[in-house]
């Protein structure tokens, strides 16, 4: 693995100059908790599901970005399995039925300094791909309007999302990885917040620069290499 760069000015500085020699860059942005937080998306649910079905004790729980999908929130509010479980099953499905849809997505918002980087790379001739693990039925819409929304720099055909649903995430962007060619790019830049789609780029693409946002994850594994992390894309 190459060196870790100094800060996102240095991905900045790194892109020009190859740009300058006519040298081609890549960076592969995820989305979710990557350039977007979506905690703001899961509150939006919440405070729905609290007036529908007239729940008191929801309507001020507080979702924060890093948590990860419902439970913390409802947890921290002093719902338990135990007293609780009916709700808590029936809130789960109206937040998954609505979570990965493309409606929602309007709810999300970026992350600091998120659409200035993305716009910034752009500009100095860094080539910008979108890698989701957002499924194309359920998604694509929504994605495609809330990039354009936001003012990310945006193509469709810069555009991944998993074909269907089933598909594990790790294994997409392995191998949308793996199709890529990466002889036509002099330096290719990934960024993520899930440790599991990390620790499989970094297992099959060791070339592959990784910056990881320590935002939220699913908890499943830890990221243990020396990568560059970040919590939001704010510069000095
Ligand atoms: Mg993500």
């Amino acid at each position: 693995m190459s060196a870790i760069p100094t800060n996102l000015n240095q991905i900045l500085k790194t892109s020009s100059e190859y740009a300058a020699q006519n040298m081609r860059t890549l960076a592969v942005f995820d989305l979710d908790s990557t350039l977007f937080n979506v905690s703001t998306r899961t509150q939006k649910i919440l405070s729905e599901f609290a007036e529908l079905h007239k729940v008191d004790r929801l309507k001020g729980v507080e979702v924060k970005h890093e948590d990860w999908g419902i439970k913390e929130a409802v947890l921290r509010a002093g719902f338990t399995i135990e007293n609780d479980l009916e709700l808590l099953k029936s809130l789960r499905d109206f937040w998954s039925e609505r979570f990965f849809t493309s409606e929602y997505l309007h709810y999300d918002v970026p992350y600091l300094g998120a659409i200035s980087f993305v716009q910034d790379l752009a500009d100095v001739g860094c080539e910008i791909k979108y890698l989701t693990g957002r499924d194309h039925t359920r998604m694509r819409k929504g994605t495609v309007e809330v990039l354009k929304k936001w003012g990310f720099p945006f193509a469709e055909e810069n555009l991944y999302l998993k074909p269907n649903k089933e598909q594990e995430d790790e294994l997409f962007k392995h191998e949308w990885f793996k199709k890529l060619n990466h002889s036509e790019y002099k330096k290719i830049f990934f960024f993520e917040n899930e440790p599991v789609n990390v620790n499989a780029i970094i297992e099959s693409c060791p070339e592959v620069e990784i910056i990881f946002l320590d935002t939220t994850h699913a908890r499943k594994q830890e990221v243990t290499a020396p990568l560059y992390k970040i919590k939001h894309f704010g510069r000095e």
